[in-house]
Parts: structure tokens; C-alpha cells; sequence
């Protein structure tokens, strides 16, 4: 497995570093936003860890930069700063996850493998899934409706795949905490809303009509109104 490291504190990065080659990860590692951006650009990494304050460029901007240019690579956002106004920026920006320095090693290994195995179980799958015109290709990951392609994020997508998993169903903001966000806990912020809000101006702005639909008091629900 492919991960780049973007970390400008020599002791971190070589903390990460050492831990991850222990377990067999190949580990490219870029100590500023510039050589950062540009090894996300190539697409070849299965995971990126992406300190926050860098030289050249901030990481939220590295983040944005390769989101807006189409490189959904799973991100980790790494950072000293813990507010949660801090952590609503980097997944606004299309972080995947979010943790705190200082932190275990463990912790940073776990979350990189859950990150990693979204991607390879997506590799293995093989199915499309339809929903009136909307349409998900799990393994091209692309998106249309109405054959009109629509681009999201990853965590869009994820979010999509799992609402269009129980369609005409309600599916409640735990549920997505747990199945999207894999928290069991609720973090106090808005990021549901956040993500609800980013996936319907992509799937249901400009359309006939909006598939999901909010269920006051109890969650989501996304359906189709097409035979
Ligand atoms: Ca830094």
C-alpha cells in the first residue's frame, strides 16, 4: 500500500515514517505543500496523511486543491489544532478524517487501514447500483443522474452509497455516523448536515425533483419517484 506523508516536523514525519515501513506500508514523504500537492496530483497513493499548517502551501489548501482537480484519494487531515471549528475546515475541504497531534501511533495505524480497506473493498466489488435515473458505478466510482456525470467527493460518495444501500428507507444520523463516518460516538458537530447539504447541490439542484428528502425528528431518506 501506497501512503503519502505531507509533514514538515522532521521528528513526526520520522515517527510516522519508521512506524509505517514497520508495517510494510511504502511511504513517500513530501516536507512542504508544494512537493506535497504535487505527488497528490499523480493519483498514486491509496492513503494521504496531510499535516495542516505547512510551508508554501496550508494543508487545507493542498486538500481543496487536489479535491478541485479531481483526486479523491482518502485523506487524513493531521493537525495541533483540536477545535472543533478546526475539524468542520478540513472535512469541508474534503478530509476523510481528522486527528489530533498529539497521538498514538495505534490510533494513526487504525484509521489508515480503515481508510485504506473503503477503497480496496470498492476495488473488489463489481456492481452498479440504480435508483430511478440516478446511477453509482462502485467501481469506477462515477455518478450520474440522467447521464449527466456528477462529481463527489469521497466521503459524498460513501455517503450516497450508503443512503442508495437502504433507499426508501429512513436512515437515521446515527446510522450515518457509524456506516459513513465509522463513529460510535456523536461527534457535536454538523457534519452530517454539512455532507447532506454538499451531496443534494450536487444530485438534486437543477433535477426535476429532489431525491433525498429530510424526515423531521429522525433522519434521511433518499428515493425515487421514477418507475
Ligand atoms: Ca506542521
Amino acid at each position: 500500500m501506497n501512503i503519502l506523508l505531507v509533514e514538515d516536523e522532521p521528528t513526526v514525519a520520522r515517527f510516522i515514517q519508521k512506524g509505517l515501513s514497520e508495517h510494510n506500508f511504502d511511504v513517500v514523504y513530501a516536507p512542504d505543500g508544494k512537493k506535497g500537492l504535487d505527488h497528490a496530483l499523480s493519483g498514486e497513493f491509496d492513503v494521504i496523511i496531510l499535516d495542516r499548517m505547512l510551508p508554501h502551501i496550508d494543508g487545507l489548501e493542498v486538500l481543496q486543491n487536489f479535491r478541485e482537480q479531481g483526486i479523491d484519494t482518502p485523506t487524513l487531515i493531521l493537525s495541533a489544532k483540536n477545535k472543533v471549528d478546526d475539524k468542520v475546515k478540513g472535512l469541508r475541504a474534503g478530509a476523510d478524517d481528522y486527528l489530533t497531534k498529539p497521538f498514538a501511533f495505534e490510533e494513526l495505524l487504525a484509521r489508515i487501514e480503515i481508510l485504506a480497506s473503503r477503497v480496496s473493498t470498492k476495488a473488489g466489488g463489481s456492481t452498479e447500483m440504480n435508483l430511478g435515473k440516478l446511477k453509482l458505478d462502485l467501481i469506477n466510482r462515477k455518478v450520474t443522474r440522467e447521464e449527466q456525470v456528477i462529481d463527489l467527493q469521497s466521503k459524498e460518495f460513501k455517503l450516497l452509497e450508503y443512503l442508495m444501500q437502504n433507499a426508501n428507507k429512513i436512515v437515521t444520523r446515527t446510522m450515518l455516523l457509524e456506516k459513513v463516518w465509522e463513529y460510535n460516538f456523536d461527534p457535536q458537530t454538523n457534519v452530517i448536515d454539512v455532507h447532506i447539504s454538499r451531496l443534494r447541490n450536487k444530485i438534486d439542484k437543477g433535477f426535476a425533483y429532489p431525491m433525498i428528502e429530510t424526515i423531521r425528528g429522525a433522519g434521511y431518506m433518499i428515493s425515487s419517484r421514477e418507475q
